[in-house]
């Protein structure tokens, strides 16, 4: 359920508060003026902290953040990036803008990376493996850890969609080596556009720190104009006004996560049945049930239950109706994904198994026990119907 339905006055009274003590809307410098404002270091250092991190960098959005990780993990040209074929289209935007080579894995029943078709996909090209906590579920970040370690290559998390699940006690986006967060509209916390960047290695986090800032190493010595560079960079920093928003949507993570599993508890319960399958977690899950995400016995059944759904006025939630914005197979217009697919002659088989009978339902603060029994109640009958 997306941070945009939990804003009220906090968020205002952090950009009031902004405002009302020199109104600098630029993470760095104009000391006399800022009052001692720092809201970017500050939703840093809380965002650090409520996830058990060492570092944490705030960059302009979740896609920034993954290519700042990348930067930082130094993935260029020739370089193979491994993430999985169920991903937005983000995930493999930021290995392209590195210049390196996506190559995608199928998932398995959590609809997560597979972890046999991972090791099967490494090759002496490749650098990071980049899994998916898709829709609030943990990857098998335990299998994946040790593949990585056993071939040398670092892992890269994307927790867009994971930011406040678990796996065992630690937060996802804390597991691998690197873990980039989004807080984009649609996303469990939100600052309009926006991420961050996770990493307990102080050398990946100066990286990151410095690409994603032109190349600056804010010298403490020096005037920002006299700065030292460590190396080229870019421009993703985020805004003071996004982390004053940001600190006040941080405040709400538990009981936003806390909402979404109750919910999503309740659709476990209610969607019972022998018709249904429920998507496979790792042992020791915890997801935030960012949707509530099952199988069907068809393709058929599940676009059907998508339009009984909409004819009553509920949704589904990219699955089945926006899938191939998130479905790599279908990503012709990235040449590079279509080469390497066509090349290792893969058209992720076992990829499209899953998701043409995977239906999501959007988790929303406004979902309550009432209309959970009526949709699982249109759900069930339309299995039920002859196709
Ligand atoms: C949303 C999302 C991103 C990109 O985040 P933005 O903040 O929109 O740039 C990256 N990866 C995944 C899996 C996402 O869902």
């Amino acid at each position: 359920m997306p941070g945009f339905e939990w804003i009220d006055s906090n968020e205002k009274d952090n950009v009031l508060h902004l405002f009302d003590n020199g109104g600098v809307l630029f993470r760095h410098g104009f000391d006399s003026i800022r009052n001692g404002v720092f809201m970017v270091q500050d939703f840093e250092e809380q965002f650090r902290t409520a996830m058990g991190s060492n570092n944490a960098l705030a960059v302009s959005s979740g896609t920034a953040a993954l290519k700042v990780a990348l930067e930082a993990l130094d993935v260029g040209p020739g370089d193979e990036v491994i993430t999985q074929s169920f991903t937005f289209v983000a995930t493999v935007e930021a290995i392209v803008e590195c210049g390196a080579t996506p190559v995608i894995t199928e998932i398995d029943s959590s609809l997560n990376m597979d972890p046999e078709d991972l090791e099967r996909k490494i090759t002496s090209k490749t650098k990071v493996i980049i899994p998916v906590h898709m829709l609030g579920t943990p990857a098998p970040m335990v299998e994946i850890m040790r593949i990585a370690r056993e071939n040398d290559l670092k892992v890269l998390e994307d927790t867009a969609w994971g930011c406040g699940a678990k796996l065992q006690d630690s937060f996802l986006g804390t597991i691998g080596d690197i873990g980039a967060f989004s807080f984009d509209y649609a996303k469990t916390l939100t600052t309009g556009e926006g991420g961050m960047v996770l990493t307990s290695n102080l050398e990946l986090f100066e990286k990151a720190k410095a690409y994603h800032d032109h190349g600056h190493e804010n010298n403490p010595n020096l005037p920002r104009w006299e700065d030292s560079r460590s190396g080229s960079g870019f421009n993703y920093r985020m805004s003071e006004l996004q982390a004053a928003v940001g600190q006040a949507q941080l405040e709400k993570l538990e009981s936003i996560v806390k909402h979404q599993r109750k919910i999503g508890k309740e659709f476990l319960e209610n969607l019972e049945s022998p018709k249904i399958e429920f998507r496979s977690e790792p042992d020791g899950s915890q997801s935030s049930f960012d949707a509530f995400v099952f199988f069907v016995e068809s393709s058929e059944t599940a676009k059907l239950i998508r339009s009984n759904l909409l004819a009553n006025g509920f949704g589904t939630k990219i699955l089945p109706e926006a899938v191939t914005w998130h479905f790599a197979a279908t990503w012709d217009h990235i040449p590079s994904v279509r080469e390497q697919l066509d090349a290792t002659n893969d058209s992720l088989e076992k990829s499209k198994y899953y998701l043409s009978k995977a239906v999501a339902l959007p988790i929303s603060k406004y979902t309550d026990s009432a209309s959970i029994k009526e949709q699982s109640r249109i759900i069930l009958e339309s299995c039920k119907e002859p196709q």
